[in-house]
């Protein structure tokens, strides 16, 4: 078990299909002790009917400044240091994830920015002097960073930002001995997703295009984010890892 000792902060469960439930599985079952961050009182309600007992449950809404501060003050005196940190959240309104990218509304663009890039830095930051040496920081992207993929736009922007902070982070952190890096996960029927414009079609293309034709699994992306998390991918930096059955090689 490689993460036996370690805790880890999760951060972006929204319910059992989420991409951060997956990791959370994936990262208890290699023995990690988690802290789960949820986002308001809703959230933490579903959280609540999935955590174990000894699971520490700690608000944080990303859009806050003060809600972080308060959150990472949380966790430093209920666990004290930390060995990582998982980022799966994302946000955008829906009004934004279709039509044209020209037509996207100027808070709108804002907003995505904050919740879903902007956040990585933010949380990482109020993290930085709990991290032990050998800590890992993994968020999640998509694909729709790099290509147009019809209706996730201003979301593809966000990410696109998203995978440049992972770099910049990585050369700071990396300093104090954390790697950072991100997965690209693919398509994944959950809350965040049903956001976009036609997003059934999305996934039953991007399940059409894997290799053997069956979607990838938050399992799967789980097993992915526990090592990258953990020590064992400490030589890999910056650097941005396709989950997605072979969807991007085509
Ligand atoms: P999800 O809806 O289960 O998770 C999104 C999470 O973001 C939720 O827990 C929500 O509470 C949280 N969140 C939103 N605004 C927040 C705020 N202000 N403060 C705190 N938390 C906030 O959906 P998911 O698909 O599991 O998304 C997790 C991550 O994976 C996102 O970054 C998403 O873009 C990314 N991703 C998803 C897919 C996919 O197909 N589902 C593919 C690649 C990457």
């Amino acid at each position: 078990m490689f993460l036996e000792g370690k805790k880890i902060v999760i951060m972006g469960v929204a319910n059992n299909k989420s991409i951060a439930w997956g990791c959370a599985k994936a990262m208890k079952d290699q023995g990690a002790t988690l802290i789960f961050t949820y986002q308001n009182e809703r959230m933490e309600k579903q959280l609540a009917r999935l955590a174990q007992e000894d699971d520490l449950l700690v608000e944080c809404d990303v859009a806050s400044d003060e809600s972080i501060r308060r959150a990472f003050s949380t966790i430093e005196t209920r666990v004290g240091k930390i060995d990582g940190l998982l980022h799966a959240i994302a946000y955008s309104k829906k009004e934004e994830l279709g039509g044209n990218i020209s037509d996207v509304s100027r808070d709108g663009y804002a907003l995505a920015q904050d919740v879903s890039a902007f956040s990585l830095l933010a949380v990482s930051k109020a993290a930085k002097p709990l991290f032990n040496k050998g800590a890992g920081i993994v968020t999640l992207t998509y694909m729709g960073s790099e290509r147009a993929i019809p209706n996730y736009n201003v979301m593809g922007i966000a990410k696109a930002a998203l995978e440049a902070s992972v770099r910049y982070m990585a050369v700071e952190f990396g300093q104090v001995g954390v790697h950072v890096n991100a997965i690209s996960a693919g398509a994944i029927k959950t809350l965040a997703v049903s956001g976009v414009s036609g997003y059934k079609d999305l996934i039953k293309e991007s399940d059409s295009r894997t290799i053997d034709g069956q979607g990838v699994t938050i399992e799967e992306v789980g097993n992915m984010a526990a090592f990258l998390i953990s020590p064992l991918a400490s030589g890999v930096v910056g650097d941005v890892i396709y989950v997605d059955k072979g969807v991007h090689l085509t």
